[in-house]
């Protein structure tokens, strides 16, 4: 399976011109946390509410190789808080991590805590490229007030937050596109990267992007056969992804995902929106977004 994906991407890549992918949406965390992670998917518990199948269950350096294989220059290391006194030492691994990982974006999290702009503050002063927020895991509001010192820092410093709001696939007490409307509002210069397009919200989501210029979206899993049998993409949105081809980002959730890698690319190919639009969805969009030139 790994051996066709990879042959796979090597041969989208050649047909493109790549010279590699982006991935702005892939987990790496602390071993503990990870296995964690993967109990929950194997109970397909209410969060997942579905069999979910890991598909790249390994060792941490045997997944680093396999990302490597598929032609992946850089990807996150997307680590979320499920409650307090939490991210700050997640934080430090994903810092640890990143020093020891050239080729992972140094990730960071925050929750809503005390504490959070010191070491959100901290994160981007140690190199921190992009954050991560899960709603739905996290279960607190994006308004939450404890988090306005912490987006005013970030909307200053301009360093992406790649957001899971989305009500998909389970909605959360605060999921969805109102409050991360409201959000918008207050904070504008916020670089928000909204995971799985809003799945199941994308029409919602897309409208936020119309009024926001600086929004932007990631593919993770949409279009895939698992997701379209969930949460279908409306197809009277196709012109609206074309349009905003400039703010797309490829996204895998690479490892956690119950199907092969090659089937998020896939998915994007089956789209049918042109080769230039998938050179800037799998490459040049995060290579501008992230100075990686
Ligand atoms: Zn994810």
């Amino acid at each position: 399976m790994t051996v066709d994906t990879a042959a796979y991407l090597a041969g989208f890549r050649r047909r493109l011109d790549l010279p590699a992918l982006v991935d702005v949406h892939t987990h790496f965390m602390p071993d503990q946390v990870m296995r964690k992670v993967w109990a929950y998917f194997d109970q397909a518990g209410p969060l997942t509410g579905r069999p979910w199948p890991i598909t790249y269950r390994d060792d941490e350096q045997v997944r680093l190789k396999t990302l490597r294989d598929f032609g992946v220059r850089a990807f996150t290391s997307l680590v979320y808080p499920h409650k307090p006194r939490m991210a700050a030492w997640l934080n430090e691994w994903t810092a640890e991590f990143a020093a020891r990982t050239p080729d992972c974006l140094h990730t960071a999290t925050f929750y809503p805590e005390p504490e959070a702009p010191e070491y959100v503050r901290a994160a981007i002063a140690g190199g921190a490229r992009v954050f991560k927020v899960h709603i739905q895991v996290g279960a607190f509001s994006p308004l939450d007030p404890l988090l306005d010192p912490v987006w005013a820092i970030l909307a200053e410093s301009g360093v992406p937050v790649l957001i899971h709001c989305g009500s998909g696939p389970a909605p959360g007490e605060f999921t969805g596109p109102v409050p991360i409307g409201e959000l918008l509002r207050r904070f504008p210069g916020l670089r928000l990267i909204i995971a799985h397009m809003g799945t199941p919200e994308y029409t919602e989501f897309l409208d936020l992007a119309e009024s926001h210029p600086l929004l932007r979206l990631d593919t993770t899993m949409v279009w895939t056969d698992f997701s379209e049998s969930d949460a279908p993409f409306p197809p009277g949105e196709r012109e609206r992804l074309r349009r905003f081809g400039d703010r797309i980002l490829f996204g895998s959730d690479f490892p956690n995902i119950p199907y092969p890698y090659a089937e998020a690319v896939r998915a994007l190919e089956r789209l049918d929106l042109g080769d230039d639009w998938l050179r800037k969805v799998c490459h040049d969009n995060a290579v501008a977004l992230f100075d990686l030139r």
